[in-house]
């Protein structure tokens, strides 16, 4: 028999009356009646007693990665995947049309007031920029993000042009196309919609932003319903789309109840599949004193059918991460990420296509991953968030990794033991079902 040893990465996880066993790098468990529990932490200390007793529960701790080859290092197998996930081979290009970024201390994407529509050079140059990538770079995807707070104007035109450009340049180069847009709002006269549909639309990130509206003299409730009433429409009209609606509000004054029983009353249970949604505090998010608040509304979320796409949403690396991924904005500059943009665009897209970095901010341990620090590197954590926990922030000068003394997982602001519950009691119905109905 190989020589085994149990995995760094593993869980116990009380979940009503059995026990959990969740391993990080596969994403698999086992449930065992806590009766049971003794003996299997029997089996992981020494997996020889399991061979001799159990072989085929011995098997199981194989494949669900609980016990894994002594001869594995699994910190490499971590850096290879932060490598494969790096690397892949799907550009994503934010494209911003107002002043959008995310708060570093919000965790929220604000959309300000619509700045000056984009220029001939600039749509010119991006398209020319699309060009050039999806040439220069052995890609199979082109993802074309759209932020804007008013997409009145730009639909029919910065919007049309560009997506209609990348999309004849993507067929061209044999190459899968997708859309995405963030707003608060979509125009829905007939030809915005005709253009949606013409385009491949896969998600639609609608923003509730509750903090303004005192500014506009109306109550939550008008809001609320109003954007509901809006959201219903676009479910109506792009019923295959993927619907991620954020809310910004504080926590203890949003009438969450309200909130989902009035989506529960538009929405019937097959159309919420496809709706996920986020509380985020207007405090800095991620607050661990709210943490059981928003666990709390993850779990009614849930159970009433939305926020299913777990698989999905849980955290990989971020976009920064990325060597496919940049955010440009109406002025042709461009970042890694969106939530630079409020501090400096690294450089800006030529009109021959090209991205010109200013080389004295750019940073040059762009492929060293975040989670190369003495802190994420001893951490059980570290293969489902990969680094990513708001609360550590890289400072820059020095190097200095400045951390609070728990990480809550994005992009839900949770424990990650929470958001391991919420993932199993997903996949539990397939263990009750399906093949693994032995456990
Ligand atoms: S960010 Fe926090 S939870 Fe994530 S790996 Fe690092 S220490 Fe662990």
């Amino acid at each position: 028999m190989k020589e085994l040893k149990e995995s760094r990465y593993n869980y116990r996880l009380p979940y009503d009356d059995q026990v959990l066993f969740f391993n990080g790098m596969t994403r698999r468990f086992i449930p065992v009646p806590r009766s049971l529990q003794e003996i299997v932490d029997l089996f992981l200390a020494d997996p020889n007693k399991a061979s001799q007793e159990s072989p085929r529960f011995l098997e199981k701790l194989q494949s669900t990665g609980l016990l894994i080859d002594k001869s594995i290092n699994e910190l490499e197998l971590i850096r290879e995947r932060h490598q494969q996930a790096r690397n892949v081979a799907s550009y994503q290009l934010i494209l911003t049309l107002d002043e959008p970024f995310v708060h570093s201390k919000h965790a929220k994407i604000s959309l300000m007031e619509p700045h000056s529509n984009m220029s001939e050079r600039v749509k010119h140059s991006i398209k020319k920029h699309l060009e050039r990538y999806v040439i220069e770079h052995p890609l199979t995807q082109l993802r074309l993000e759209w932020l804007g707070v008013d997409l009145h104007q730009p639909l029919q035109n910065e919007i049309k042009e560009i997506s209609e450009h990348a999309a004849s340049v993507c067929q061209t180069n044999n190459i899968d196309f997708q859309v995405g847009i963030t707003t608060h709002e979509l125009p829905l006269q007939e030809q915005d919609v005709a253009l949606l549909r013409r385009l491949p639309l896969r998600s639609i990130r609608l923003i509730l932003d509750l903090s303004t509206r005192k500014k506009r003299n109306l109550t939550e409730k008008e809001v609320v319903s109003a954007y509901i009433t809006h959201t219903k429409q676009l479910v109506s009209l792009f019923p295959d789309v993927l619907f991620i609606l954020l809310i910004h509000s504080n926590l203890n004054s949003f009438n969450f109840q309200s909130f989902i029983q009035l989506m529960n009353e538009q929405f019937p249970e097959p159309e919420r599949k496809n709706i996920s949604i986020f509380v985020h505090d207007e405090l800095p998010a991620f607050r661990h004193d709210d943490a059981p608040m928003r666990e709390t509304m993850l779990q009614q979320l849930y159970q009433s059918g939305y926020n299913k796409q777990w698989e999905n949403l849980l955290p990989m690396i971020c976009s920064e991460e990325k060597q496919h991924a940049y955010a440009m904005n109406s002025e042709g500059s461009v970042g890694k990420c969106v939530a630079n943009f409020s501090h400096a665009a690294l450089g800006y897209v030529t009109t021959h296509g090209n991205v010109f970095w200013d080389e004295t901010t750019i940073r040059m341990d762009g492929d060293i991953p975040h989670f190369e620090n003495v802190r994420c590197l001893s951490c059980k954590h570290l293969p489902l968030c990969m680094g990513q926990c708001i609360p550590i922030k890289r400072v820059t000068e020095g190097n200095v990794i400045a951390a609070s003394s728990d990480c809550l997982l994005p992009p839900w602001g949770i424990s990650p033991e929470s958001a391991i519950l919420n993932y199993c009691s997903a996949k539990m119905e397939h263990y009750v079902n399906g093949d693994d109905s032995e456990f």
